[in-house]
């Protein structure tokens, strides 16, 4: 079997919160260090129900519900929730120190 080809399950959640983290942080003017983009996706993952579905060779091919209005909605108004609470108590710094 070809390693490549490999069939998996997926959250296609984690795909949609990683295309549109970027363009929600920048819009929301916090800052946009690893740290605090990897707290938001975390966060924002934490608190949207898991949408698994089959990918193969890490594509995704069952794309049903990623068009859907609601879906993006949800997928928006977590990812801006998750701003609003890694902006009010960012933790870039304490992690950055390494003394
Ligand atoms: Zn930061």
């Amino acid at each position: 079997m070809d390693e490549n080809k490999k069939i998996m399950p997926r959250n296609v959640l984690e795909e949609m919160v990683d295309l549109r983290v970027d363009e929600l942080m920048a819009k929301s003017g916090i800052c946009c260090c690893m740290h605090c983009r990897a707290d938001v996706v975390t966060y924002a993952l934490n608190h949207l129900p898991p949408k698994y579905t089959i990918s193969r060779g890490g594509e995704i091919f069952t794309r049903f519900h990623i068009n859907q209005v609601q879906f993006q909605a949800d997928v928006t108004a977590a990812i801006l929730t998750a701003i609003e609470k890694v902006g009010t108590r960012a933790h870039h710094d304490r992690v950055e120190k390494k003394d």
